[in-house]
């Protein structure tokens, strides 16, 4: 930032004299000076203040000296020729000096960039599931694109400009304060009023292009509609309703932005025309003080203020735009602000009761839980007690609220009434890791990652050998379909795992919960149907990743409900039966219905 500021003054100042050698060029054409100057010694005493109140006169004067003294010694021409030479050189100085400042700045720029997007993303994955069912997704990542890239241009590119702009505006405010004070006084009265007419046709503008944004955002949740819905809409016939709806708004939006661009448009011509307005009071009170000759101010002298006056217009428009771009780039940060700042409902106690390594000695235990997500009981009252190194097997029909009864185990949500114990401790007295180190979850969707097969198994293990994750995919049968691949445990699975079988991705998944190998498992099986041979080989890994482990499982195979200690079937949020297969299917109930329907879902 320090660089950054000395570079754009170093650059401003470097301009006013690139500029000031305009004056010399121009008496040496139109020959109006007959000046005969003096040569003043070089003695610059920093200390005091007289010293540095004549240096620019000190300054003029000598180069005036010099000059007169070249056209004297090598002839008008030359003279000329080493003067152009000269405004080359400081220019390329000035904009060596401009390069640099924006140099110094975008490590700046980018580094606020990355710390922002890797904020989100640390916020995003601290935060409980319950925050995501209810902001969309979409949304979350627009935010975390749109915003944030909002905020670089709008904000972060403002930034130097907000930096650069006063410090030029200064500088050239004080040369021209130097050249004729009374000038400036007159064009400090001239200029606000400029400002204030283009500043209104701006401000329109601003509430247009609002509308238009808006505008836009519906445009685009119509398309996002339109995807999401293809299906149905081809199967009702319904293309042409929906582009009618569709060209409605696009015409909507097209009649704005219409209007947006003509303003736009005008703003440019108005600029024009106001600025030369300006320039032409300026330039006939400038030439009545020169032509009255009261004042000191030089034909070639007036020639160069304006030049600087001129300079000064577009750091004055960028640092106005930049005051209503960092507006429009706060409100990106407000966006942002409202997922940095959700609260985090799910925590770790202060102080936990049981930390690490945990384990079961005697049973996890539902207590009268009651759960919803809204304003309906997803699940109500359910009591439930797993022994230590038992099986408990979940069924019922989809939507019974199976999947949120092991949701509330690792604490993905919070019960809102009763409490699930370990070993009668309420997990929201333990740390959160140990909790959730407890462990090991096979989904219905085996989650994989875009990584190595290795990377894939050995994930949330930090130290794992290459022979410990080789021997939980052998327990796992999928060892020898890894080897198969061109680079065995390197090779790349691909966005999701798309390059596998269903049955090669539930294996996978299978493989990393054996290596984590946790004491409690949480089981989701999967519903689509395997081939045999896949089936054979998955039901082969569950049954060795659940050996001697306490194991809830959403069961929708007739094996796995055969083997469990106890089965639950659950029905809109309560548990109505439970017991084994036969006293089950004796009772006659719910769950002889389910088996006849021959899936338990
Ligand atoms: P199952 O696993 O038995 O199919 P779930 O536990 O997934 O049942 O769902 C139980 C009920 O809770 C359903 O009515 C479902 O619509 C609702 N539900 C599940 N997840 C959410 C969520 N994230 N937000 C709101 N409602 C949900």
């Amino acid at each position: 930032m320090a660089w950054n500021i000395s570079f754009n003054i170093l650059s401003a100042i470097l301009n006013v004299f690139s500029f000031a050698l305009i004056m010399p060029i121009l008496d040496l054409l139109f020959k109006t000076s007959d000046v005969a100057y003096t040569y003043i010694p070089w003695e610059w005493n920093i200390g005091s203040w007289d010293a540095w109140k004549e240096a620019p006169e000190l300054i003029k004067n000598n180069f005036f000296w010099y000059v007169g003294d070249a056209i004297g010694k090598y002839g008008e021409q030359y003279t000329l020729l080493m003067v152009g030479a000269a405004l080359v050189l400081v220019t390329l100085l000035k904009v060596a000096a401009m390069y640099m400042a924006f140099y110094t700045m975008i490590p700046i720029r980018t580094g606020v960039v990355r710390d922002i997007r890797n904020k989100i993303n640390r916020k995003i994955m601290e935060l409980p599931l319950s925050f995501f069912s209810e902001e969309r997704k979409g949304d979350i990542i627009a935010r975390v694109s749109g915003d944030v890239n909002e905020i670089e241009t709008s904000i972060m590119s403002s930034l130097d400009m907000l930096f650069k702009n006063p410090i030029l505006i200064c500088i050239y405010l004080m040369s021209m304060l130097m050249i004729s004070w009374e000038l400036t006084v007159f064009v400090l009265v001239l200029l606000p009023l400029a400002g204030y007419v283009m500043g209104q046709v701006g401000k329109k503008l601003k509430k247009k292009s609002l509308l238009g944004q808006t505008q836009l955002g519906m445009l685009m949740s119509q398309i996002e509609e339109t995807l999401g819905g293809l299906r149905v809409i081809k199967a009702f016939v319904a293309e042409k309703q929906i582009q009618q709806r569709f060209e409605q708004t696009n015409d909507l939006f097209r009649r704005t932005t219409n209007r947006i661009y003509r303003r736009q448009q005008l703003a440019h011509p108005m600029s024009e025309l106001l600025g030369t307005l300006t320039i032409v009071i300026i330039l006939w009170y400038g030439g009545t003080l020169i032509l009255s000759n009261h004042s000191a101010i030089s034909a070639s002298a007036f020639i160069y203020y304006l030049v600087i006056f001129y300079s000064i217009i577009n750091p004055s428009k960028d640092l106005s735009k930049s005051v209503y771009a960092i507006r429009k780039g706060l409100a990106s940060v407000e966006r942002i602000d409202k997922i940095l700042d959700a609260e985090n409902t799910i925590v770790s106690p202060s102080v936990p009761l049981l930390r690490q390594p945990l384990k079961v000695e005697q049973a996890i235990e539902y207590n009268n839980v009651w759960f919803r997500y809204r304003d309906k009981w997803t699940l109500k009252g359910v009591s439930l007690r797993v022994e230590r190194g038992k099986t408990v097997a979940l069924v019922g029909q989809s939507g019974s609220g199976k999947s949120t009864l092991v949701d509330l185990l690792p604490r993905f949500y919070d019960v809102e009434r009763g409490a699930i114990t370990i070993d009668g401790t309420d997990v929201r007295r333990i740390e959160l890791t140990a909790l959730r180190n407890l462990m090991g979850n096979v989904n219905q969707e085996a989650i994989l990652f875009n990584d190595t097969f290795f990377n894939n198994i050995a994930f949330g293990a930090e130290q794992a050998t290459l022979p410990a994750v080789q021997e939980a995919a052998r327990i796992a049968n999928a060892h020898d379909f890894i080897m198969a691949t061109v680079n065995g445990y390197d090779t790349s699975i691909g966005d999701r795992g798309s390059k596998l079988s269903g049955g090669q991705r539930q294996r996978i998944s299978i493989a990393r919960a054996i290596l984590k190998n946790p004491p409690v498992l949480i089981l989701d099986e999967a519903t689509s149907a395997l081939d045999t041979e896949s089936e054979r080989l998955v039901q082969e890994a569950l049954e060795r990743l659940m050996c001697n482990r306490t194991t809830i499982v959403i069961a929708h195979r007739l094996s796995t409900v055969y083997n469990a200690d106890e089965i639950c079937v659950m029905h809109e949020g309560e548990i109505v039966e439970r017991g084994k297969h036969n006293d089950l299917i004796a009772l006659n109930g719910y769950y002889k219905r389910l088996c006849d329907m021959q899936r338990f879902d």
